[in-house]
């Protein structure tokens, strides 16, 4: 009896344990998440259809992918019926850096679901980088952040305006200050070479100056030579860069910019197919609009800006100069073999000096002025603008048909070329604040033009890929949890050329690093983005 009583009281006492072990792991999994994400449809950025799954975030990555996480309990539960749930979007192309200290919120980028920017695109940076990232993650940011070293910035620093080609010493330079861009956490090298001074720049000394990126990692992003007749040219020119140094190479803001070459898309898709063919990792990005923006100073001959500014302005006085400036003008940018009025179709989006043109066309400006709407007055307003400095304009210049059998293309990612907004201010290129949410809205529910799992794949784990980024762009178990939920139904950008001001309808709530950024329309205010650095600054120690 007494051996009967112990046994069955040591056979209670092991279930007992057993039970105890079991509620108490229950209870601890019960608390073991920070936020958890309910009856989304995950679009997981791979490009496969979408599944409908729970989210589980703890430490700001992604815990858990369950068909229901019913039992599990969180600080914070989003309800996602209905709405889809995707991985932040990446934008490769932006030039963000250029505000970030001051614009931390990012609110124009987070307010279209992107969650990570990188900066430092067509060939300009924020020089030296080791200092201005130190202050950025001092300062705290929204979104992630990743910038490109600018091949523009390093030769201005160590050339100046000079036209020739760099000699050994200048060369050896410009090397060993890109090495240093590298180390601090540069993802790659950026060119400009329809801007000043990467237009004196050759081929040789762009694959010279790359092959630092072939020795410590990165990718090589381009704003090629010439977007226009010369296009093919300029795409094998970026081609060569890459396929020398054996580095990715993206072609940026890819599009058909003169009416002379709409609708030759194989322009474009003969020089990159037959490199991918080869074995060259070649990818574009674009942005779902038919305008362009920048200054107007690739509009002018080169050699007139050669050696800086002030001689730029005493060559003008030379009136054979002058007449050749505007003579070019007129040929690059107001002539139409089609018969578009390109005085119409040209609008300034910000001059310092000429506040009162902000969003007007030329035509317009001239109107005010009480000129009558000739080149010549055109080509004049333009130097005048040149002259001020600090001008940027809208060109309409891109066909549709280019624009959406572009994005059709796989290896095209999404990209706006914008930049940080202050609500406001200026007459920007709506792209700043409808890229995203424009693909989703227009491109992919109104036209068809791609499907919503394509687009997202363009807008994440493309761009992700070709950075190297670590566990980001994908919603997966181990990645940072980096989320865009939106209503599929009704997403659509609402900035338009003349109010470009205005955020997009249909993102309901945006994760930064497991963080609210952006919930029911409303900014939280916290800043829990990260910098993300290349592969070269794990190679510093
Ligand atoms: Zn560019």
């Amino acid at each position: 009896m007494k051996r009967k009583a112990s046994a069955s009281c040591l056979k209670f006492l092991i279930l007992f344990s057993v039970f105890s072990l079991i509620f108490a792991a229950c209870l601890r999994t019960e608390k073991q998440y920070d936020l958890i994400i309910r009856n989304g449809l995950v679009v997981d950025g791979s490009g496969n259809p979408w599944f409908r799954a729970d989210l589980a975030i703890k430490n700001k990555k992604i815990a858990a992918i369950r068909d229901h996480l019913d039992q599990a309990k969180a600080k914070t539960v989003i309800e996602a019926e209905g709405l889809v749930v995707a991985p932040g979007f990446i934008d490769i192309h932006t030039h963000a850096d250029r505000d970030l200290l001051t614009i931390p919120g990012c609110e124009n980028y987070i307010s279209q679901g992107v969650t990570t920017l990188i900066g430092g695109n067509c060939g300009g940076h924020e020089f030296p980088l080791a200092e201005f990232l130190a202050k950025v993650e001092k300062n705290g940011i929204a979104c992630n952040f990743g910038i490109l070293a600018g091949h523009n910035t390093i030769r201005r620093e160590v050339m100046g305006m000079k036209m020739d080609p760099p000699d050994p010493e200048e060369m050896a330079r410009m090397k060993q200050l890109l090495r240093k861009e590298l180390l601090a956490g540069a993802l790659g090298l950026s060119t400009g070479l329809a801007y000043l001074p990467g237009t004196y720049s050759t081929t040789e000394e762009l694959v010279e100056l790359a092959s630092v990126v072939g020795e410590l990692g990165g990718f090589y992003a381009s704003h090629i030579r010439n977007q226009g007749k010369k296009i093919t040219e300029a795409i094998e020119e970026a081609i060569a860069v890459g396929e020398k140094n054996r580095i990715p190479v993206v072609i940026s803001h890819i599009k058909l910019a003169d009416e002379d070459v709409w609708n030759e898309i194989e322009r474009i898709t003969s020089p990159v197919e037959a490199a991918r063919a080869r074995g060259v990792e070649v990818v574009m990005d674009q942005y779902p609009y038919t305008a362009t923006s920048s200054g107007f100073t690739s509009s002018l001959p080169q050699d007139v800006f050669e050696g800086g500014r002030e001689k730029f302005l005493q060559r003008l006085q030379d009136p054979e100069i002058y007449e050749r400036v505007r003579q070019t003008i007129i040929r690059n940018r107001l002539t139409s073999r089609r018969g578009i009025d390109k005085l119409e179709t040209i609008y300034i989006a910000r001059s310092r000096k000429f506040p009162a043109y902000e969003g007007k066309n030329l035509k317009e400006i001239l109107a005010l002025l009480g000129k009558p709407a000739t080149v010549e007055n055109g080509a004049d307003l333009i130097i005048d603008l040149v002259k001020e400095g600090d001008v940027s304009a809208i060109f309409f210049q891109m066909d549709e048909r280019d624009v959406e059998n572009l994005m059709k293309l796989p290896f095209v990612m999404i990209g706006s070329d914008g930049g940080l907004q202050v609500p406001g201010q200026g007459i920007p290129h709506p792209r700043s604040y409808g890229t995203f949410t424009r693909v989703l809205g227009h491109y992919v529910r109104e036209k068809g033009i791609i499907s919503l799992e394509e687009a997202v794949r363009k807008m994440t784990s493309l761009p992700a890929q070709t950075m190297r980024l670590k566990n980001r762009g994908m919603i997966k178990e181990g990645y940072y949890a980096d989320i865009t939920i939106f209503n599929p139904a009704e997403v659509k950008d609402l900035a338009t050329f003349h109010e470009p001001h205005r955020y997009s309808a249909g993102i309901a709530c945006v994760l930064v690093n497991g963080e609210v950024v952006l919930e029911k329309g409303l900014f939280t205010g916290r800043r829990p983005g990260s910098v993300l650095r290349g592969q070269a600054s794990e190679k510093k120690f």
